[in-house]
């Protein structure tokens, strides 16, 4: 069998090895006679499992004592809902920084909060993204961001400078370097990218951030509930905390954050000054923000865009087409997408250069 390099923006690549381990355990985990998505998920077998990703991530993360990680459903934008009906109480303000595609949803979503507390924007300026820009009210439950914007290809590699809790949509950059997480209040994300696999949401909740919830937040979606249950409140996505468990082990044992970190910056510095130096591509996106984790660039002429794409696929380069609101291109190259498929994309997109769109 070949394996594609599949720039998909998720769900997308994971290890090999993991996929290799996984399939193993979902016939016979253990030797224990059953696959891992069989048994209970009150089991002491599954417990461990939980116990070990838990431990895992924190270790990888370099989370502290004072933040709980939980592990939900519903993917990041159940969170959109979830994150004010958790920290509304008695509250009057929460603000969002908008810089793309996701945190404006973020944005939106919230407004349904609006009977609760004012749901304000601090920040709309896709060209302008300084942070020392964001009008911060210290007075606010929370301040919003998006840590990613996997659609638009921009990146926040800092945090406002603020008291207000910051709670950080991170789907698309968890584990992509390290971060201090005392930085933040909340931290929450969809498992497909960087985590695992879809059915997964993960949460890293501040211990004094939980109890804040509306009267009204239904039992199964109290973050302190979860905390108090452990994430098991009711069944969770067993088989999806078994791949993610696997895959924070690889990392560990790979070097962990510092090791992630530099093969990231080296495949998004590899791609870019690919792009920067062609007249063919081009990226918008201010430099000091641009992604290391979705590089999106456009073809000078787009009348190339479907060559371009049918082309790579012949070439065993798959999932590159840019998100339909903005079109274009984008290349998804999270943790698991090896040196190899950066340097082959790079290749080919030169062929395709040198040939003018024509076949090669
Ligand atoms: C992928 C993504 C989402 C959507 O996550 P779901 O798991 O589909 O809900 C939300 N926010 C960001 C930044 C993403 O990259």
């Amino acid at each position: 069998m070949i394996r594609v390099y599949n720039f998909s923006p998720g769900p997308s690549m994971l290890p090999l090895e993991v996929l290799q381990q996984a399939s193993q355990g979902l016939i016979n985990y253990q030797n224990s006679g059953m696959g891992v998505a069989e048994f209970s998920h009150r089991s002491a077998m599954f417990g461990d499992i939980l116990q070990a990703c838990i431990k895992n991530f924190k270790t990888l993360l370099n989370i502290p004592e004072h933040y709980h990680v939980l592990f939900t459903q519903g993917g990041a934008v159940a969170q959109n809902a979830l994150v004010p009906m958790n920290l509304l109480k008695n509250q009057s303000l929460a603000q969002y920084g908008i810089t793309g595609h996701w945190s404006q949803k973020s944005y939106e979503e919230a407004q349904r909060y609006a009977s609760f507390a004012k749901i304000e924007c601090v920040h709309q300026a896709p060209r302008d993204i300084n942070l020392a820009h964001w009008q911060v009210n210290e007075q606010a439950a929370y301040l919003h961001l998006c840590s990613n914007e996997t659609v638009d290809g921009i990146q926040l590699f800092d945090v406002p400078t603020t008291g207000v809790p910051i709670v950080a949509d991170m789907s698309s950059d968890i584990l992509s370097r390290p971060i201090k997480v005392e930085n933040y209040g909340v931290i929450y994300g969809g498992a497909q990218k960087n985590i695992g696999i879809s059915g997964l949401t993960f949460l890293i909740v501040r211990d004094d951030l939980l109890g804040r919830h509306l009267d009204i937040c239904p039992q199964i979606f109290q973050w302190e509930q979860m905390a108090k249950h452990q994430s098991l409140l009711n069944t969770p996505s067993t088989f999806a905390i078994y791949i993610a468990h696997l895959v924070f082990e690889h990392w560990l044992n790979l070097g962990g954050m510092p090791y992630i970190e530099k093969n990231n910056q080296e495949k998004a510095k590899m791609l870019y000054d690919c792009i920067d130096q062609s007249a063919l591509y081009h990226n918008d996106v201010e430099k000091s923000h641009r992604s290391h984790m979705n590089v999106v660039f456009r073809l000078a002429d787009e009348s190339l865009n479907q060559a371009f794409l049918d082309q790579a696929k012949m070439h065993q380069l798959e999932g590159l087409k840019g998100h339909k609101q903005v079109g274009g291109m984008r290349a998804s190259i999270y943790n698991a997408m090896p040196l190899e498929g950066v340097a082959k994309l790079i290749d080919y997109m030169k062929a395709f250069e040198k040939n003018g769109g024509t076949s090669f």
